[in-house]
């Protein structure tokens, strides 16, 4: 297996030291300007990359220790109301084989990943109409019941504050929902006209203040995406604080509009998951699946970068590849026990564990206190 410096960037640039100086100073606590950013993430170099990657997993080692949490991820609806451009699963793909898991599979899902050591049950779907708010807190509170020392994370979507009070106080202990690019021009080219990067952010300030342990996200080398926005998600993640970022390299899907468009790179994909470990310590930060998508050890590598989560799938296997957001999935024939064996081994050659534990942020008080971001959250907030 390459080193994850190996893959990255360009050799003539080494080690500049200007680059060095910005990367000292994002391992130091210290935040950088949008241009430093930029400059930064074009400026990538093999040595570079090695810099960060071992800054990173100094950082990473004195907070997790060479631990890794598993979620489990249960995938238990594909319809959704959305059209996002980019997504195998949006309405408008007619090829799409809908799905969904009645309340009793998804408790079973979550009795075979208590078994098998998962700590974290995490309930992802489309946005899905026909499950109302109060069969998604019912669902909570019996999973809450049933497995008392297992964290419940939710991740389907936008939604009215009064369905995210109605479900953290059912329960549930934290929210991924992927802000997808902090860009508002590059969100709308990405989205259809009645989706609204505002919106998707404002979201994200009423679950931070909710209470929720959040998560962010992006997708690198998605179409339309420049350096700029990348550097713009960096800049917004350093203000949010997120507990969670989800990053993964963009990978078309054959049924969108972006069929045709190149999937982001393991070079790069990389070298930001380094980067978001400097700039938010304690974040926890998953080796996601279309890392391990685009190559055999993308998600080894994505842990030697700075990451501390993998995310092994608990759905049933007769619905496992009709959750497509991408083509070419990994891990999609694969029983959840099969999945878990797997990761220990991968992760155990690299010295690194997957740890039974519920991997919560470390230092995260819920509703406590927090910084002003710049971002302004009132201006969402009030929308
Ligand atoms: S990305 Fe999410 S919201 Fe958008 S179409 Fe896909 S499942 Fe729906």
């Amino acid at each position: 297996m390459k080193n994850p410096a190996e893959i990255n960037g360009r050799p003539d640039l080494a080690l500049a030291p200007e680059l060095t100086d910005l990367v000292e100073r994002l391992a130091s606590g210290q935040a950088l300007e949008r241009e430093e950013l930029i400059r930064l993430i074009d400026g990538r170099s093999p040595e570079l990359a090695e810099s960060v990657f071992q800054k990173a997993r100094q950082i990473r080692q004195s907070i997790y220790g060479t631990d890794v949490f598993a979620r489990g991820l249960i995938e238990f609806t594909n319809y959704c109301k959305n059209d996002c451009y980019y997504c195998g699963i949006r309405a408008g793909n007619a090829k799409a084989d809908r799905y969904r898991l009645t309340t009793e599979e998804i408790l079973q899902c979550c009795e075979i990943g208590r078994d098998l050591g998962f700590r974290t049950f995490v309930l992802q779907g489309g946005e899905d109409p026909t499950y109302p708010p109060t069969i998604i807190a019912d669902l909570v509170r019996k999973i809450d019941r049933q497995f008392p020392d297992c964290a419940i994370t939710l991740s389907l979507g936008e939604r009215p504050r009064k369905d995210f009070q109605l479900w953290r106080e059912a329960g549930a202990d934290r929210y991924l929902l992927r802000h997808e690019t902090y860009n508002s021009d590059h969100y709308a080219f990405l989205h259809p006209p009645n989706m609204s990067r505002d919106n998707r952010i404002r979201c994200l300030y009423v679950l931070k203040e909710l209470g929720y342990q959040v998560g962010c996200g992006f997708m690198v080398g998605s179409p339309g995406q420049t350096t700029a926005h990348l550097a713009e998600d960096l800049l917004f993640i350093q203000d949010f604080k997120p507990q969670m970022v989800g990053i993964g390299p963009f990978i078309p899907h054959q049924n969108t509009p972006f069929a045709k468009e190149k999937p982001g790179t393991l070079d790069l994909t990389l070298f930001l998951l380094g980067l978001l470990r400097l700039i938010a310590p304690n974040v926890l930060l998953p080796a996601t699946t279309a890392l391990g998508t685009i190559s055999p050890t993308g998600r080894e590598l994505g842990v030697q970068a700075g990451a501390n989560v993998v995310m092994p799938n608990l759905s049933p296997i007769s619905v496992r590849s009709k959750y497509l957001l991408y083509d070419n999935k990994i891990c999609v024939g694969e029983e959840a026990a099969e999945c878990r064996f797997c990761l220990n081994n991968r992760l155990d050659k690299i010295g690194y564990q997957l740890v039974v534990d519920r991997g919560d942020c470390a230092g995260f008080v819920a509703n406590g206190a927090r910084s002003v971001p710049t971002t302004n959250p009132e201006a969402f907030l009030s929308q």
